[in-house]
């Protein structure tokens, strides 16, 4: 055998060793993400609603999952908040009868902590824990009383902290890591409202904060939704750098979103909330375990260990305000009852789901229809909806232009 043959087979040989290590960790790491959705997404933790006893259990596994993997506490591993829930405390996009929401005190905790390199800025990494509990206001199935496992919305985005968190123990140390899994999020972001507002910690070294919520899905066109890269200009060339799994990468550039980012970018700091997209479980008892792509999950957390590599020699990232928030919270009297799809990239907003009984519904509305006009507003994306809607009042009524399929219909829509 010729020498430069051998020297070849030698090369070949350590090469495939290499890889089958690399794939054994694979193959760990997605066991560890499996674990930890099972865990969180399990009957017995009831669909962890904030202040009930499933989210402290959430909470204790995710202490112990940071202590096993070298997580310190941040200052306490448990940020302990309460909240009034009075009726101006919801979330206008979500359909809630306000008259039904009576005012109580809600006790919820962050499960904060961090991986301290003594470095000058710190990275924030979260993602929350709480879900619906047994259904109530938020769910999409209305007076189905059962246990919403929330195996996607966010036992996913957890899970993957979690993996996040081990990968970066011991391996970057030009920032310091800290690690949230916030409560209170599907009542109306209070978690990381009352983190950026409390913390101990002096935000202004915060370089940027990373949000997964539900990133449990990705399909087989592998598309991923990156919100708020508009929030920094360096967040672009990282995003095209980092994606080494082709993955569809959708990005928004709104710093402003129905998740736990919006308190960070509403805080100056640069954000990103990944998201693998809307399906038909959403907010329903049906979001479980079974339809979780944990080898998604390890892509997506790829993916974002890679942006964080990439911007590893940058000690803080510029802060941009993105153009399509509008300065005060538009808030509404009327609903349309959809499920606006927010991976949607054309001119509309396209429904992912009408609710039964809302005047979407009612009117005839489809799921797959694209709103392209309300009254006198051209509908041309999320924010010119909210205004078109902004000027309802309950009651009246109003003509509906849309797209389906090929065709433009127009319905005549009752608040
Ligand atoms: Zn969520």
């Amino acid at each position: 055998m010729k020498k430069s043959i051998l020297y070849f087979l030698i090369l070949l040989a350590s090469a495939s060793n290499l890889n089958a290590q690399e794939s054994d960790s694979k193959t760990s790491d997605i066991k560890s993400l499996r674990r930890d959705v099972s865990y969180l997404a399990d009957d017995k933790l009831e669909g962890r609603e904030t202040g009930t006893k499933g989210e402290r259990m959430a909470a204790k596994f995710i202490r112990k999952r940071y202590a096993k993997i070298g997580v310190k506490p941040l200052g306490s591993y448990a940020q302990k908040f309460s909240k009034k829930i009075r009726p101006a405390d919801i979330d206008p996009h979500k359909d809630i009868d306000l008259d039904t929401v009576k005012a109580t005190v809600v006790k919820g905790l962050n499960v904060t902590g961090i991986i301290d390199n003594g470095a000058p800025t710190s990275i924030v990494i979260g993602a929350h824990y709480d879900h619906l509990g047994w259904g109530g206001a938020g769910s999409l199935a209305p007076g189905i009383r059962a246990i919403h496992n929330g195996a996607d919305d966010n036992a996913s985005g957890v899970a993957t902290m979690l993996l996040l968190a081990d990968w970066l123990k011991d391996t970057l140390k030009k920032h310091n890591y800290i690690f949230i899994a916030f409560s209170g999020e599907e009542k109306g972001l209070w978690g990381s409202n009352f983190f950026v507002k409390n913390t101990d910690y002096p935000i202004e070294k915060f370089d940027y904060m990373i949000n997964m919520d539900m990133v449990g899905r990705l399909n087989d066109e592998r598309k991923l939704a990156v919100n708020g890269s508009g929030t920094s200009p360096s967040w672009k060339p990282a995003l095209e750098k980092a994606n080494t799994s082709a993955l569809k990468v959708v990005q928004k550039e709104s710093g402003i979103g129905p998740s736990d980012h919006t308190s960070f970018y509403l805080a100056d700091i640069p954000v990103l909330h990944f998201f693998t997209g809307q399906h038909s479980d959403y907010h329903k008892p049906s979001d479980d375990v079974e339809k979780v792509n944990f080898e998604g999950m390890y892509d997506v957390a790829s993916y974002i260990f890679n942006v964080i590599v990439a911007l590893e020699e940058t000690e803080k990232l510029a802060f941009t305000k993105t153009k399509d928030e509008s300065s005060e919270t538009p808030r509404f009297k009327v609903t349309l009852g959809v499920v606006p799809d927010y991976l949607f990239d054309g001119t509309g907003m396209r429904l992912d789901g009408v609710r039964e009984g809302k005047p979407a519904k009612n009117a005839g509305m489809q799921k797959g229809d694209i709103v392209l006009q309300m009254g006198d507003v051209e509908v041309k994306n999320m924010m010119s909806y909210m205004k078109a809607l902004g000027q309802f009042e309950k009651g009246q009524s109003t003509t509906v232009r849309f797209k389906r399929g090929e065709d433009e219909q127009e319905v005549q829509v009752t608040f």
